[in-house]
C-alpha cells in the first residue's frame, strides 16, 4: 500500500534524495567506501559539505556577509546558544511567545539575562500569531518563531524591527522564500523540512559575535564554528549529506519559489475541505493558519476513533494531532506531493458521506 507520510517530523523526505542517501550509504561516488565510514577530513566529505553550503546560499539566497553553519544538538541546543552568544551579561532581549517552542527558548534566556516577552497567544492555546506588538528598541534581539509547527499557525510576514531578529525557522524553513538581510540569525533542526534529524542549520551575520562579554565553552560558541566552517570537530556527516541531496531535489524542481507555489496549492487544498466540510473544523485563527501544519479537530469527537481508523486502512500517516492541541495535524512539507493531499481531501469527503 501506497504511504502517505504527514508526520510533524522527523517528516517526509523526497525518494530522490533517500534513494541518492542509500547509495552513499553502501559506496559514495563509486569509492568503494560508505558515506558512515570516510573521514570527515576527505576530499570526499570537503566536497559534500561545500556543495550543501553552496545550496543553502543559492536557495535562499543568503548573503555573502553572513555564515552557515551545521551543528548538532538541534533547535533546542540553539534555544541556548542564542542567548549565550548574543545576550550581554546584565542586558535584555525580547521573544514572542507564539507557542511552546517559543516558550522553551525564552526559558533558556533567562538563564543568561532578562527576557521581555513583546507578546503572547497563550490565553488562546496559541491558535493565533501575536501582532500589533511595539518592539523595545534597548534589547539585545528579538526572538520570533516563524512557524508554530504543533499549533498550525505561521507568520505571514515578519516585524520591522528596530533591533537584529534571531528566527527559529525549523519547520518552515526552505519552505518559502525569506528575505535572510532581515535576519541576525536563522536556525532550524534539519528534520521538519530540510532532511533528517543530527543536524542544526544556522546562517547568521558574520559579525555579531564576541559582544556578550561572558566565557562561552567552546563547541557553544558559534565563532568556533564560523573560524572552523563547521569542522571543530566531527560534523554530522550522514546528516548532512542527506541535506544536500534534499537541497538538490529541491533546486531540480524549480526552488524556493517552485516549492512555495506547490504548498499553497496543497494548503488551499486542506484548507477549503475543512472549511466546507461539516464534520471538521480548524483549530487555528484563519489569518494565522500554517501552510506547512495544518490542525484540525472533528464537530463531534466521538467519531474520531474511526476517522483514525479510516486513515490508518489507507496509509495515511502521522496525523494525529499534538497532545497540546488534539484532533488532527497534517504536515504539509516539502516532500509530501500534491497527491497525497488529495487523497486525504477524498477520505474526508468519503468520511462526511458515510457519517453525515
Ligand atoms: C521541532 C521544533 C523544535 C525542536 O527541534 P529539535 O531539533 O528537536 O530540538 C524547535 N522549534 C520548532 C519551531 C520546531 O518545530
Amino acid at each position: 500500500m501506497t504511504k502517505h507520510n504527514f508526520g510533524a517530523g522527523p517528516g517526509i523526505l523526497p525518494k530522490q534524495a533517500l534513494e541518492k542517501s542509500a547509495q552513499a550509504v553502501l559506496d559514495l561516488n563509486g569509492s568503494g567506501l560508505s558515506i558512515l565510514e570516510i573521514s570527515h577530513r576527505s576530499k570526499d566529505f570537503d566536497d559534500i559539505l561545500a556543495k550543501t553550503k553552496s545550496l543553502v546560499k543559492e536557495l535562499l539566497n543568503v548573503p555573502d556577509n553572513y555564515s552557515i553553519l551545521f551543528l548538532q544538538g538541534g533547535a533546542s541546543t540553539q534555544f541556548a546558544m542564542v542567548p549565550m552568544n548574543l545576550l550581554p551579561q546584565g542586558g535584555k532581549a525580547a521573544y514572542v511567545e507564539s507557542g511552546v517552542w517559543a516558550s522553551k527558548a525564552a526559558k533558556e534566556a533567562k538563564l543568561f539575562g532578562e527576557v521581555e516577552l513583546v507578546a503572547s497567544s497563550k490565553d488562546r492555546n496559541f491558535c493565533y500569531v501575536p501582532s500589533g506588538y511595539s518592539i523595545p528598541k534597548d534589547v539585545a534581539y528579538l526572538h520570533l518563531t516563524s512557524n508554530n509547527t504543533i499549533y498550525g499557525t505561521q507568520m505571514s510576514s515578519f516585524p520591522e524591527s528596530p533591533v537584529p531578529v534571531v528566527c527559529d525557522m525549523s519547520s518552515d524553513i526552505f519552505s518559502r522564500p525569506v528575505d535572510v538581510s532581515n535576519f541576525d540569525l536563522i536556525y532550524a533542526g534539519a528534520q521538519k523540512n530540510m532532511g533528517p534529524a543530527g543536524v542544526t542549520l544556522v546562517i547568521m551575520k558574520n559579525d555579531i559575535c564576541g559582544k556578550a562579554g561572558r566565557k562561552i565553552p567552546t563547541m557553544l560558541d558559534y565563532q568556533t564554528h564560523i573560524d572552523n566552517d563547521s569542522l571543530f570537530n566531527t560534523p554530522p556527516v550522514f546528516p548532512i549529506y542527506v541535506c544536500m541531496a534534499t537541497l538538490e531535489w529541491l533546486k531540480e524542481i524549480g526552488g524556493v519559489p517552485a516549492i512555495e507555489k506547490t504548498n499553497k496549492e496543497k494548503a488551499e487544498l486542506l484548507y477549503s475541505e475543512i472549511d466546507s466540510n461539516p464534520l471538521f473544523k480548524g483549530t487555528a485563527d484563519k489569518e494565522s493558519r500554517s501552510k506547512m501544519n495544518v490542525c484540525f479537530l472533528l464537530e463531534r469527537p466521538e467519531l474520531e476513533e474511526s476517522f483514525s481508523s479510516l486513515l490508518k486502512a489507507n496509509g495515511i500517516i502521522g496525523l494525529k494531532g499534538h497532545r497540546s492541541v488534539g484532533g488532527f495535524r497534517a504536515s504539509l512539507y516539502n516532500a509530501l506531493p500534491v497527491s497525497s493531499v488529495e487523497f486525504l481531501v477524498s477520505l474526508m469527503r468519503d468520511f462526511a458521506k458515510s457519517n453525515g
